[in-house]
């Protein structure tokens, strides 16, 4: 690993390694989880002058009125994911945002879906992929409403914006097994969901309170 991606000072290993033990203390158990949250740099995803705080537990601004999720809910959520134990093939992630959790999907699935809304986002997150050699990983600016359905079906969708109700094209395209993991609510009554495909349905399971930004429509 080069320096740059190392850190120095406050984007140091003992900050990262600090972090880590603050989520196995909230519950995340997943060892390859912990793992994931100590291997990414974090501070290559935000502003150089909130890199002292990279790896505090906490929701940071990426600019465009968006935040970087806290490391906790990035972890939980990705523990969601994997937790059907099956490797993942194709894996669907809305709100690709300054391209964190991307990346630490990256190292679960074979191949990452990412769709953002906001052109200036994605573009900087596509050079965050390229420089971290990130290969696994297609982002494309759209609507994630609508999904993807040219990849589709999908053995996890990860949505990282808040709608109303679980938009219709996301369940579509889930594979049978597949599983969602979205927020659902509107602000201040947001929860965290698994839903999972089987032969005769969809089964739901309430994973935690939370607070993300709300998922708007069209593209910008
Ligand atoms: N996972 C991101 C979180 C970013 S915040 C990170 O760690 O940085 C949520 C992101 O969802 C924002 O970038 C926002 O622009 C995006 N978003 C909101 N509605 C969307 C939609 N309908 N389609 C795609 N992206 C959307």
């Amino acid at each position: 690993m080069n320096i740059e991606h190392q850190g120095i000072g406050m984007t140091s290993q003992r900050s990262r390694n600090r972090l880590v033990e603050q989520l196995r203390t909230m519950g995340i158990q997943s060892e390859l989880i912990l793992d994931a949250i100590k291997n990414t740099p974090r501070h290559l995803f935000i502003d150089e002058a909130l890199a002292s705080r990279a790896y505090d537990n906490t929701a940071l601004p990426i600019g465009f009125n968006q935040t970087i999720s806290q490391p906790y809910i990035v972890a939980r959520m990705t523990e969601a994911l994997i937790a059907g134990g099956k490797p993942l093939k194709k894996v669907l992630e809305i709100g690709t945002g300054c391209g964190y959790q991307t990346v630490v999907l990256a190292r679960f699935a074979e191949q990452v879906y990412t769709i953002e809304r906001i052109q200036g986002l994605l573009s900087r997150a596509r050079e965050r992929f390229y420089s971290l050699k990130c290969r696994n990983i297609k982002a494309m600016n759209s609507d994630g409403n609508l999904g993807w359905p040219e990849q589709a079906p999908f053995d996890g969708i990860l949505v990282t914006a808040a709608p109303v109700g679980v938009p219709a094209q996301l369940l579509e395209q889930l594979a049978v097994d597949g599983r969602l993991v979205i927020p659902v609510g509107t602000a201040g009554a947001q929860k965290l969901l698994l839903l999972t495909r089987t032969e005769d349905g969809i089964s739901e399971k309430y994973l935690d309170a939370v607070s993300f930004v709300p998922m708007l429509g069209g593209t910008n």
